[in-house]
């Protein structure tokens, strides 16, 4: 297989167009990749020609609906080497999957046990540890990070004891793109007899997710950030873990047997995915993960560190501007700061030149302080993304330089 990028920009209609009078270049991908051809076209078939519920009609359309929305879980489950079809359990996002984590394994904390995430997480693997550390007394613990933004392994080593319950952390940083050893912190974790949460947010777009080979307890991703529609995402977990659980929400679909005192719970994956799910979604996010796998994983990876390498390189043309986030194994994001520019006017000023980048903490607050930053400029590479994409972000860096100076 080869990789053409010009192939796979041509199935992305929003790139075509302009913004304020230039061509749209997309940098603002560790937020939400665009979607191509195939997964509208799949959103556009459901609505056109077999939209229905699931799991309930006696009529064709539902039992067409039933099947390509199974199928998807047979996908995701495929694609993340899952072992077994139900342990793909469909949630709104990210956000969700975690807040449904910390009900399931949440519940069993008490006094004296520890938690451990790190400084460089997302507010949503933060503070939803932090508010099932309030509910059960358990402590919170941070493994700090160096200032290139790769976790202090001595220092985990340290804080993992036998009290530690829950390790939490992302494969990846929405931040400042570092990859971070998740494998050898679950092996570490798992001989400590503590659960493993991987928020792979991030992590999951940049292909070879396997939750086996990593060996953590639950994976967690949103579709939106893997070319799929937002509102959808999977908590994928360990079927012996999931099955303990107490339910989550309650209604229809996630129950066996109804009377009006009582009522008993069916089986996994139903048991956590109570009423009418978002089938569109679910079914585009089979689309998205489809398309994506059939593209050449090792071809992706080296044109996403080219651009990397490219931008970081190009960047040393620009006076002041010093790059956030220097760990060796990263992704293809490129946060900065700009000498005396505040990062929401270098974006405004990029915004004008039909430039798309995020500025501020990066749902990230507490890694900002960390860095002493206010906040950061990020410009997020994906697959479509070229290096003429890269000269248009730093012509456009340089006339925001030359009007804030
Ligand atoms: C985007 C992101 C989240 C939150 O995802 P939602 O889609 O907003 O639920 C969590 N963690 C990381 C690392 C992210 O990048």
């Amino acid at each position: 297989m080869s990789f053409d990028v010009n192939a796979i920009r041509a199935q992305f209609p929003v790139l075509q167009r302009e913004v304020n009078g230039k061509p749209l270049v997309y940098l603002d991908n560790a937020a939400t990749t665009q979607k191509p051809q195939a997964v509208i076209d799949a959103l556009v078939e459901y609505y056109t020609q077999y939209n229905s519920n699931v799991h309930r009609g006696a009529h064709h359309l539902s039992d067409e609906a039933t099947r390509r929305y199974e199928q998807a879980r047979d996908i995701l489950a495929k694609f993340i080497n899952a072992a077994r079809r139900e342990e793909v359990i469909w949630t709104s996002g990210t956000t969700e999957a975690i807040n449904l984590v910390a009900n399931g394994v949440g519940q069993l904390f008490k006094a004296g046990d520890e938690i451990i995430v790190t400084e460089l997480e997302h507010h949503a693997n933060l503070v939803t540890w932090q508010q099932a550390c309030k509910r059960s007394g358990a402590t919170l613990k941070i493994c700090p990070i160096f200032d290139s933004g790769e976790l202090d392994i001595a220092t985990f080593d340290t804080l993992l004891n036998d009290n530690t319950r829950l390790v939490a952390l992302p494969h990846v940083s929405n931040a400042l793109g570092t990859v971070n050893p998740i494998k050898e912190i679950s092996l570490k974790a798992k001989q400590k007899g503590a659960w493993v949460l991987v928020d792979g947010a991030q992590g999951i777009a940049h292909g070879d997710v396997d939750v086996q080979a990593i060996g953590c307890d639950f994976y967690v991703f949103s579709g939106h950030k893997l070319f799929a529609p937002t509102g959808v995402g999977v908590l994928w977990g360990r079927k012996e873990i999931l099955e303990t659980w107490p339910v989550w929400q309650t209604g229809g679909e996630m129950i066996a047997d109804v009377d009006y005192q009582t009522a008993t719970w069916g089986e996994l994956p139903n048991r956590l995915e109570a009423g009418t799910p978002n089938i569109a979604g679910v079914i585009g996010l089979g689309a998205a993960v489809k398309w994506f796998s059939a593209l050449d994983m090792q071809a992706i990876h080296a044109h996403e560190q080219d651009l990397l390498a490219y931008a970081s390189k190009r960047a040393k043309e620009i006076e002041g501007m010093r790059i956030i986030g220097t760990a060796p194994n990263k992704v293809g994001v490129m946060s900065f700061e700009l000498a005396g520019a505040h990062p929401a006017d270098i974006g405004f000023i990029l915004d004008k030149q039909g430039v798309a980048i995020r500025t501020g903490d990066n749902c990230a607050q507490p890694l900002m302080k960390r860095l002493g930053l206010p906040g950061t400029a990020r410009a997020s590479f994906s697959i479509y993304n070229t290096r003429k994409d890269i000269d248009q972000l730093i012509e456009a860096l340089k006339k925001a330089k030359t009007m804030l100076a």
